[in-house]
């Protein structure tokens, strides 16, 4: 029995939960369909054994958006929102990262004072800059983070600090680059007192006042398509639902490539699609911890540390290879790992005398793939490979928080594998379209919800090409768009919009 709605969103994360709310506030008949067990998407925190744990997002930007987005959908009611601190501990220093940008070029001076005016240049550019529209006219935006600070800083590890905010080379061009700093010192990253699940219980709230149903469990096997107009959607158990409207909150790789029949696709459309890079995904260790048997120092300035134990001379390469069947587990804690106390400060997430601790560093989709038998399935062996990848994080980080091996209770490892099927990302992609230079140069993010395909709207992160306000608030803004573009009736469209796609 097939059943019609005014419109079916595929996908319950921040973006479709948007687009569903208002669009139901605009009195459509809305239908939302998540294959997981919960909403939310990536943006949920989960629990073992008392211990709060981040799925995805640890903060987020622009909380001033968020609240007037839930003020709009009457769901904006009390919220308190956080600042989220980031210190570096590498290279044998301890510097902040999250400074409005005077403090961060004086503290970065007294550190490096032979690179003072390189950093007096750095730091004025990126000053009251809006950061993809006015770069400064004399420095073209058409260049690398790398190119630019070689002229302009000689020590390697301060070339790294402000070329990655963190210990990696420069990867990306100069807009993303100064995009990231004003996140970072100048935007802020926050967080909800009452927890990252709080967007999603809200925008849940906002659907259902409207009449908007949400069913979850409901896994979208195909976007039924016919003459390049949306028709409905198929349901892994063969049920049918139509509607001539479709917002698709699964990313784009899914949508065009799994969803879709490709020859309901244009074939430039899905050929740019299928080349098209993403970022890369990450490992993730999530430890419920004894903090009365771990010293907790590290975080006393700030809830995040970005932490690279291991001494370089910054000429070398970095020695991990993906390719191999099984990664050197040495190199894989020479990387850049992220260490979060999460929750910090907030009571809700953790209770006296414990401590949820994140753990986070690189890792390619391509070197885990061959585990994954299908969707939540595994191969035997990945258990204890991904143990064995995580226990020798946690003893690298046990040079960071002394203790910390004997005080963990509780540990849960995610793979790109786990944020493929349970964040709904395809290859596990952290943050959407790649932001290397070589695949993103531009100045502008552009929008991309409209499709060539009559009736079918993205929403998600995805939905444009490159980082502006961050993941969560990029999400619902693209949620919103989805839902103007919707009544607007806007699209099709045939221009290829997003990135790398050569
Ligand atoms: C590890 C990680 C860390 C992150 N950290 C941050 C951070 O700190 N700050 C930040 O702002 N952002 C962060 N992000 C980005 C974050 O994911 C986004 O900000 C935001 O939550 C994404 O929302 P979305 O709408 O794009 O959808 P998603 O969260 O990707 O949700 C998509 C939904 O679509 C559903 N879906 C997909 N295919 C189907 C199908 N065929 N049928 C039914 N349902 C389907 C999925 O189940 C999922 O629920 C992180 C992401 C990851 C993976």
């Amino acid at each position: 029995m097939s059943q019609k709605w005014d419109i079916i969103i595929v996908g319950a994360g921040m973006g479709g939960l948007t687009a569903a709310a208002f669009l139901a506030k605009a009195g459509l008949h809305v239908l939302v369909l998540d294959r997981n067990p919960h909403p939310g998407g990536t943006a949920y925190a989960y629990h073992r054994k008392g211990f709060a744990f981040p799925m995805g997002p640890l903060g987020f930007s622009h909380p001033e958006f968020i609240q007037e987005t839930l003020n709009h959908l009457e769901v904006g009611e009390n919220l308190t929102f956080s600042r989220v601190h980031y210190q570096l501990r590498a290279f044998d220093l301890d510097i902040p990262l999250s400074l409005p940008f005077d403090e961060m070029g004086r503290e970065l001076t007294r550190i490096f004072p032979s690179e003072a005016e390189g950093l007096e240049k750095f730091f004025k550019n990126l000053r009251g800059m809006n950061p993809f529209s006015h770069l400064p006219t004399h420095e073209s935006s058409d260049i690398s983070a790398s190119e630019y600070l070689h002229h302009l800083v000689k020590d390697w590890r301060l070339r790294r600090i402000l070329g990655s905010i963190g210990t990696r080379e420069p990867y990306s061009g100069l807009p993303l680059l100064v995009a990231m700093w004003n996140l970072m010192g100048s935007r802020g990253i926050w967080y909800p007192k009452e927890g990252m699940q709080l967007f999603c219980d809200r925008l849940v709230r906002a659907v259902k006042r409207n009449f908007g149903e949400i069913r979850l469990g409901a896994e979208v096997a195909k976007i039924r398509v016919d003459k390049e107009k949306v028709l409905g959607v198929t349901l892994k158990d063969a049920s049918e639902m139509n509607s001539e409207l479709i917002i698709s909150n699964a990313d784009y790789k899914s949508t065009f490539i799994k969803l879709i029949d490709s020859d309901a696709v244009p074939p430039e459309w899905f050929q740019a699609i299928s080349n098209a890079h993403q970022t890369n995904s990450i490992f993730q260790v999530c430890l419920g911890v004894d903090s009365d048997k771990a010293d907790l120092s590290a975080f006393k300035k700030a809830g995040r540390v970005i932490y690279r134990g291991h001494q370089e001379n910054g000429q070398e390469k970095e020695s991990l290879n993906w390719n191999a069947q099984e990664i050197d587990l040495e190199a894989f804690t020479t990387q850049e790992l992220e260490v979060s106390l999460w929750g910090k400060d907030w009571d809700m997430l953790s209770s006296d005398g414990k401590a949820s601790i994140v753990i986070r560093t690189e890792a390619e989709y391509n070197h885990f793939s061959n585990y994954r038998l299908g969707w939540r399935k595994r191969s035997p062996k990945y258990q204890e490979y991904k143990t064995r990848l995580a226990q020798a994080l946690i003893r690298e980080v046990d040079h960071l928080i002394p203790g910390l091996e004997k005080a963990v209770i509780v540990m849960d490892v995610a793979t790109p594998l786990t944020f493929e099927d349970q964040g709904g990302r395809s290859e596990g992609a952290v943050a959407g379209w790649s932001w290397d230079y070589d695949d993103f140069r531009e100045d502008q993010p552009k929008e991309l919800i409209r499709t060539p395909i009559k009736g079918l709207y993205m929403a998600g992160y995805q939905a444009f090409s490159a980082l502006f306000m961050g993941g969560v608030p990029t999400a619902m803004e693209s949620g919103k768009r989805a839902a103007e573009a919707v009544m607007e009736g806007s699209g099709p469209i045939k221009s290829i919009l997003f990135p790398g796609a050569k």
